[in-house]
């Protein structure tokens, strides 16, 4: 083999097989690039960024999202290797940011630094749902209201929670037009006014599954778009008459509401402690609820007596043990007033 054929004929330095030498031809290659300028658009009520024509809601960062969106338009060759990348983000005014990257790495074996900075522009535009809500358009309302009797404040604020929570839901799986454009109380109860008919669908389910009762669809033709018929749906909710947690009389005895099947009561008789059924009609009256009760400290107990302590005048008054529950001196126990009435609860 004769010297020229292991010399780089580049640059003359020792080379295999007389090729091109890794140093050369990492000079010659241009293994990085980016564009100047990318453009992000996003909406400034909600954050949520079109890309391809389509709004999508993230949950990162600005600066994550511009290193995410830079990273992917910086291209290095293939024949890097050992790649690290450095990042700065600045922003240099409420409409541009800059982003600048330092690169090493590996180039054929030799060692390559070099850099690349693409300039973001943040475009401002109202998105879909932004624009909805705006615009006050909607597709349907859940009105919830109770049978024979007003919706409870309870009742109202716990249908207000499950419906953000069925909105959250819907929303963090991607349907970002599901959204509740209003929540008003009404006089009898609550009106839940929603962007999108499964959102109205799924809270008038929610809300009847833990609260009881049942609802009906009405649908009305409101318009025609692009030949198409557009209607909107009242989801006409009605809270049972009692509800899980209120506590009832039946027969003359207390007893909390576990649940309700159509018309019947299932619940637990506050004096045998086992739980039964009965018809709506048959409840006599309702005494209050769970949630009302306060924690009483249990003084003495003399037999079937139990001597509890008022939490709130420190008088001790007595009432009857539940037999089904053992409850000795010193224990606490929740009880509701009813009159006179004290209810020791399960
Ligand atoms: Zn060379
Ligand atoms: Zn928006």
């Amino acid at each position: 083999m004769s010297i020229l054929e292991t010399i780089c004929p580049l640059c003359g330095n020792p080379s295999l097989r007389g090729e091109v030498c890794g140093r050369c031809r990492a000079k010659e290659t241009r293994w990085i690039e980016c564009p100047d300028r990318i453009r992000i658009v996003i909406c400034p009520t909600c954050g949520a960024r079109r890309e391809a024509g389509t709004w999508s809601d993230f949950t990162s960062s600005r600066d994550d999202l511009v290193e995410e969106l830079t990273r992917r338009a910086v291209r290095l060759n293939e024949n890097l290797k050992e790649i690290a990348i450095e990042v700065s983000i600045t922003d240099i005014s409420p409409n541009r940011s800059r982003a600048y990257y330092r690169v090493t790495g590996l180039l054929y074996a030799v060692p390559v630094e070099g850099s690349c900075t693409v300039e973001i522009e943040w475009k401002k535009e109202q998105c879909d749902r932004c624009s909805r809500i705006s615009g006050s358009y909607y597709e349907g309302v859940v009105q919830i209201r109770a049978q024979g009797r007003r919706a409870t404040e309870r009742e109202i604020s716990e249908a207000a929670r499950i419906a953000h929570e069925v909105e959250d839901a819907m929303m963090a799986s991607g349907e970002r037009l599901s959204f509740i454009s209003d929540i008003e109380e009404h006089r009898d109860g609550l009106d839940i006014t929603v962007g999108s008919q499964r959102l109205g669908q799924e809270i008038a389910a929610a809300i009847t599954r833990e609260l009881g009762g049942r609802f009906t669809t009405h649908p009305k033709l409101i318009g025609e778009k692009a030949g198409k018929q557009i209607f909107r749906i009242t989801y006409s909710l009605r809270l049972p008459r009692y509800s899980r947690g209120d506590i009832v009389v039946v027969s003359g005895r207390y007893a909390e509401v576990l649940r309700i099947e159509a018309k019947t009561i299932r619940y637990l008789d506050l004096e045998s402690g086992l739980p039964k059924s009965v018809g709506e009609q048959q409840v006599e009256r309702r005494a209050g609820h769970k949630s009302e009760a306060k924690t009483w400290m249990v003084a003495y107990r003399d037999g079937d007596l139990l001597g509890i302590l008022d939490p709130e005048t420190g008088i001790t008054r007595e009432t009857v043990a539940p037999r089904w529950k053992d409850i000795p001196a010193g224990d606490s126990v929740r009880v509701i007033e009813d009159g006179e009435h004290l209810v020791v609860l399960g």
